[in-house]
């Protein structure tokens, strides 16, 4: 195989076969052909947004023992992080998004744990979007969910949900894959778009996994795919598995973009950094409030990055920053 025939494949405008995929994702990440696969995802990625990356913002409304028990999430019961259930008032997300969109966000993510009742989030989401501006984008960061419940967060003015197979799904999670993606089809029949990413990589995690997950990924015809490491969380089991550096990370979201058909223009990395940026990244997230990578029950006070600190990442990295709701969504596209 010979990077040069799949750069010219790639750039013909053809999505990458699975045996491409793990021969770039197998790559030395300092290597030359690493460097030049990662120049050639940031030209697509750049190519695709006119040469303006967004900024997108998430905010948990609660937080809980959530008995998933994702091995990586912070909220999982079995890691013994949070043992109270805390939510926020309705007065209080309607203040976070408030915030997001004086700040610029493009999106809003309302993110909920698996286990949070449903009619609740229905409920808050209602008086949230009343209270917001009209053309906020308001994305949902939920749990599974049946055709009835996904026509009922479209009917309450999201236009997209975040919903993800995870890596080693089944196995490190509680969650069986086909309820997972039983979930996106649901989703996709209300009329809602799917963002979702390759996620939580970790060292362990082989170039096949890698690969059939970013075919995974594209098989959903998402609104953006891309790519994210795993947080190690202190004191977990699953922390002893360790981290890939941003530069592996920045290889992956590179890789992940040239095995997206050029109809998803959106390419994601969390958490944000410049070397995701100059790999192909043109979303990041800022983020406030509980978060499944943080033990700060206000992650604004420790990992979560704000929208300004978010913008500054891509202009370091010679973005420019897209102003206005996502064009990401199928439902603001033509803006
Ligand atoms: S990732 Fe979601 S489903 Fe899994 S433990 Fe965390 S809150 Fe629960």
């Amino acid at each position: 195989m010979n990077i040069e025939d799949i750069i010219k494949k790639s750039r013909m405008g053809e999505v990458l076969s699975y045996k491409e995929l793990v021969y770039l994702l197998g790559l030395p990440p300092d290597s030359r052909e690493t460097y030049r696969v990662m120049a050639e995802a940031a030209h697509l990625s750049r190519r695709l947004t006119d040469g303006k990356a967004e900024v997108h913002a998430q905010f948990a409304i609660n937080f809980a023992p959530c008995p998933c028990d994702c091995l990586f999430c912070s909220f999982a019961k079995v890691n013994g992080i949070f043992n109270e259930a805390t939510e926020l008032s309705t007065e209080q997300a309607i203040a976070y998004v408030r915030q997001f969109e004086t700040d610029g966000a493009s999106a809003v993510f309302m993110m909920a744990t698996a286990n949070f009742a449903f009619e609740r989030f229905i409920k808050i989401s209602n008086e949230v979007r009343k209270a917001i501006r009209p053309e906020t984008t308001l994305f949902a960061n939920v749990g599974d969910q049946s055709s009835r419940n996904a026509v009922r967060l479209k009917d309450a003015g999201f236009s997209g949900v975040y919903h993800v197979v995870r890596l080693r799904e089944g196995e490190d999670t509680a969650l069986p894959v086909e309820k997972r993606i039983q979930s996106i089809r649901n989703f996709q029949e209300a009329g809602l778009d799917i963002g979702t990413c390759v996620e939580p990589i970790g060292p362990e995690h082989t170039n096949e996994e890698l690969a059939e997950m970013i075919e995974l990924t594209a098989s959903f015809n998402p609104c953006f795919s891309g790519a994210a490491r795993r947080i190690p969380i202190p004191g977990t089991s699953m922390s002893k598995r360790g981290i890939i550096n941003e530069m592996r990370m920045a290889q992956i979201v590179a890789v992940t973009r040239l095995g997206m058909p050029e109809s998803v223009i959106g390419n994601c990395t969390h958490e944000p950094c410049t070397l995701g940026a100059i790999g192909g990244a043109n979303l990041f997230w800022a983020e406030v409030g509980a978060n499944p990578r943080d033990i700060e029950e206000k992650t604004e006070e420790g990992r979560g990055g704000t929208v300004s600190s978010l913008k500054s990442i891509f202009e370091e990295s010679n973005w420019n920053v897209w102003s206005g709701p996502t064009r990401y969504s199928q439902h603001n596209a033509g803006q």
